[in-house]
């Protein structure tokens, strides 16, 4: 093994003639050859890589467009933080992605109720600016968020609902 590492992981030919140099071991090539099957930068070297299939992007997410045009949102927590009077209180984190940059928009809410969601969404589209598509997992708060939404097209969504 010290052969085949002093010349610097070389194939089977060239650490045989460096055995050779001292030694003659019978059936050398077939103990070389094993020495370097047992090797484990040789291994990690003749890796090949993982001819792995990826499926398309959606065309949304490869078009050039601005920061946060096309978001991705989700809940995720619960985080405990403490509250003023030194009381720990339960918070969860509304996720803004954008779909193209990967940039991340980070909304502290209360609970995962849809009014939460709600002026969680209206504080990240007067931060970051309108958006023009958003994709979520389809939970309930957002479902019923994007029904009230709808309802109240008109007029900037009525946070009290
Ligand atoms: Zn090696």
């Amino acid at each position: 093994m010290s052969k085949h590492i002093k010349s610097y992981h070389s194939g089977v030919v060239s650490t045989l003639s460096r055995v050779r140099n001292n030694f003659w071991i019978p059936r050398g090539r077939q103990v070389v050859k094993k020495v370097i099957s047992e090797c484990l930068i040789c291994k990690k070297c003749a890796l090949k890589p993982a001819k792995q299939l990826t499926g398309q992007l959606p065309r949304d997410r490869v078009v050039e467009s601005p920061p946060f045009a096309v978001v991705g949102i989700n809940f995720t927590g619960a985080i405990t933080i403490k509250a003023g009077d030194q009381s720990c209180k339960k918070v969860y984190i509304a996720l803004f992605t954008c779909a193209v940059t990967r940039a991340v928009h980070i909304e502290v809410v209360s609970d995962m109720s849809v009014k939460s969601f709600i002026f969680a969404l209206q504080c990240f589209l007067s931060r970051r600016g309108g958006c023009k598509l958003i994709y979520s997992d389809n939970a309930k708060s957002f479902r019923c968020a994007c029904e009230i939404i709808k309802g109240f097209k008109k007029n900037i969504v009525d946070p009290s609902v």
